[in-house]
């Protein structure tokens, strides 16, 4: 995720601390040792990263409700709680929460969050805490609720766009919804607030149009792109959307050209990543979710347990039994909120990495 120069220095200097004093409590692994494929598994075994063994959180997921006014094709998570999806978290319950786990960077995520009653006052909340903010939406309500936000540099709306107008509608399952969101981006740029949009990319998505997207949103002035792979969500019976590992690296083998013309959200790390130039091992615990359910393990996408508190999630799951190699669910796995810490914290780094991460957090 992209921010202000003083604010990443913000992250760096956050990521450092944590690697000099990790919490031993969380560093303990669970069950045997995984193997030469598990989740750990370094490129340069002759010089194991550092960052092996030292567990910490970058970016809380919140999700303060699961409610949704749509019901998108490949969403997650109203398939999976559609059991409680009137449950939502209190304004409380969501800052316990951030101060818990602590994390410099908040997803306030879904759902859809501009559902949730006291959006405002717990964004303010947050910026109070210092906390850098994506406020992750289908932009269907922001026109509706952009007065109850203040702008602010730390304080991103991130608007979920699949494709042009035809291909949204169609994903998103209901007309209208492109043009919406797209006054949305327009109203929020006007007002002076930050505007990123979130375009997941599945298995029929053509590239050619994604790049036309991004041709069309940037002279709104929209200020960071996040392209991500489709999750492969167990609650989705539609397992012909998700793709491969293989599938991945082919939708994205002509990123780094896109990522020359536009600013792309994701480090160039994890570009490389998808499109298999280097190996990156899952960092579940980087990302963490929490919800009116507890805090979900292991990860963003699969749930084995709920639980009660940030402390129990870090030392009940056995993180060293995911990742490729391990679980099977994991198998075709490289989204973001797995991989995008390792890319962070430098896991398997190359040389130049620390320029070109320059180079990006410059643009
Ligand atoms: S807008 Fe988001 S939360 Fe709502 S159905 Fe679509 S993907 Fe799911
Ligand atoms: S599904 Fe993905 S993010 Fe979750 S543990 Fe497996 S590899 Fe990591």
């Amino acid at each position: 995720m992209r921010f202000p120069l003083s604010m990443t220095a913000g992250m760096a200097s956050y990521i450092a601390r944590n690697k000099l004093r990790p919490r031993p409590e969380w560093q303990r692994d669970l069950s045997s040792p995984a193997g030469p494929a598990g989740p750990f598994r370094i490129v340069q075994p002759w010089r194991p990263h550092p960052m092996i063994g030292k567990r910490f959180p970058l970016v809380l997921m919140l999700e303060p409700l699961h409610a949704c006014n749509l019901t998108c094709t490949g969403c997650g998570r109203i398939r999976e709680y559609h059991s409680t999806l009137g449950r939502r978290l209190t304004v409380e319950q969501c800052l316990a929460a951030s101060d818990e786990c602590a994390a410099p960077v908040v997803s306030i995520c879904g759902g859809e969050p501009l559902l949730y009653p006291e959006i405002g006052a717990l964004v303010t909340a947050l910026l109070a805490r210092n906390r850098r903010i994506y406020l992750c939406t289908n932009g269907l309500l922001l026109r509706k609720h952009l007065g109850e936000f203040r702008p602010d540099a730390r304080f991103f709306f991130n608007i979920h766009l699949d494709g042009l107008e035809q291909t949204h509608d169609r994903l998103v399952e209901r007309p209208g919804v492109f043009r919406e969101a797209v006054e949305g981006v327009k109203a929020a740029k006007r007002a002076g607030f930050k505007v990123s949009t979130n375009t997941t990319i599945y298995r029929e998505t053509d590239m050619r149009e994604v790049e036309a997207l991004l041709e069309f949103l940037d002279p709104l002035g929209v200020d960071g792109y996040m392209l991500s792979p489709a999750y492969g969500y167990t609650a989705v019976g539609d397992r012909e959307i998700f793709m491969t590992r293989e599938d991945v690296q082919e939708k994205f083998k002509d990123i780094d050209r896109l990522a020359r013309r536009f600013r792309l959200n994701s480090t160039p790390s994890y570009l490389d990543f998808l499109q298999g130039k280097r190996d990156l091992p899952c960092t579940a615990w980087g990302n963490p979710t929490y919800n009116p359910m507890g805090w979900k393990g292991p990860c963003y996408l699969i749930t084995d347990a709920h639980f009660q508190s940030f402390e129990d999630l870090m030392t009940q799951t056995p993180w060293e039994s995911f990742g490729r190699g391990n679980d099977p669910r994991c198998e075709h796995c490289m989204v973001h909120c797995g991989y995008e810490p390792s890319a962070a914290l430098g896991i398997n780094g190359q040389p130049g990495d620390n320029l070109r991460l320059l180079h990006w957090v410059l643009r």
